[in-house]
């Protein structure tokens, strides 16, 4: 007798790890694993998440050297710039121009943050900007710190990329390419490091490093804080600090936050204008993604700086 149940079968635990497995390197397949709930937490798709984590305690076994804390540190500096100067006021607010030469090299460095490819990170912040502290806003804090900060991004809904946020984007097709395989850049990296300590450890003992020492603090300590830095601006900058600003959500103006994220914590500021490429509105908000723009804009490399208009950054409830 055959069954007359139209329900699909559940994909067996096989197939959904295949497809977890598949997506870890092509995040464009598009294949249905039949889960329900697109706010579940897809684990078998995070399981590299989780061990970059893991990885961490590794430095345990590979020690400590000046050298590698360096390399981490410097990695930390360029990949958050890329970060916040590029995937953030570029990409998804259009806050100053660059040519595409530029456009695909700080793609490149910002895909090194294991923060997915330009064109998701850009899709999602607008869908925030529009929707911040709403039902639809996926990171609110109102729906919890741990959701706020990362568990919004390990589940299947916030796993997509919705073109329709980003047309102007998605149009280049080598950004195309780099969100779709994204995890291919910091895999280069992390062999690069390998590759680079294990050179050094040959040919320059005195640096006291190797390959595994570089690899975990270059790449696994390294991505690590600074993926928890960024998203601190999810979390926290929608809870803690001073609101200079009324605007329609809960963002704060925070000088910490603002330091580790090189300017980003002037998150108030931010919503209130958030189509400017300074963030910092009063001469001591320190914002150093601001200042590397104006270096770049002083060489040349990129240009049309947007700032907010006077009138509007007056327009604060001090004032009112
Ligand atoms: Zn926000
Ligand atoms: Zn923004």
């Amino acid at each position: 007798m055959t069954s007359t149940s139209i329900e699909p079968a559940k994909p067996s635990f096989f197939r959904r790890g295949l497809v977890a497995f598949v997506r870890w390197f092509d995040t464009s397949a598009n294949v249905e694993t039949g889960e329900a709930d697109p706010d579940a937490i897809d684990w078998l798709r995070v399981i590299p998440f989780i061990a970059m984590h893991l990885a961490c305690l590794a430095v345990i076994w590979v020690g400590f050297s000046w050298f590698a804390l360096w390399i981490a540190l410097s990695l930390y500096a360029i990949r958050m710039f890329a970060i916040t100067g590029f995937y953030h006021r570029y990409f998804s607010h259009k806050a100053f121009r660059t040519s595409r030469p530029m456009q695909f090299l700080f793609a490149l460095v910002g895909a090194a943050s294991v923060q997915r490819g330009p064109l998701w990170w850009a899709a999602h912040h607008r869908h925030h900007h529009r929707h911040a502290d709403t039902e639809q806003d996926m990171h609110s804090p109102r729906h919890g710190f741990f959701r706020s900060h990362m568990g919004w991004f390990l589940t299947k809904r916030g796993f997509a990329t919705n073109l329709a946020n980003i047309p102007d984007l998605a149009k280049f097709p080598e950004l195309r390419y780099l969100d779709r395989f994204d995890i291919v850049v910091p895999i280069l990296l992390a062999i690069g490091l390998y590759v680079l300590g294990n050179i050094l450890e040959a040919m320059a003992p005195q640096l006291h490093t190797n390959g595994l020492q570089l690899l975990i603090w270059g790449f696994f300590i390294s991505t690590i804080v600074l993926f928890h830095a960024t998203v601190t601006i999810n979390s926290l900058a929608h809870r803690w600090g001073t609101r200079r600003y009324k605007t329609n959500d809960d963002s704060r103006n925070n000088a910490f936050l603002a330091l580790i994220t090189f300017g980003e914590g002037w998150h108030n500021n931010h919503h209130h204008f958030p189509g400017s490429a300074s963030q910092g509105f009063k001469w001591w908000e320190l914002d150093m993604t601001y200042l590397a723009l104006k270096t770049l804009s002083l060489l040349g490399l990129v240009w049309d700086l947007k700032v907010v208009p006077p009138q509007l950054k007056r327009n604060s409830i001090e004032a009112s």
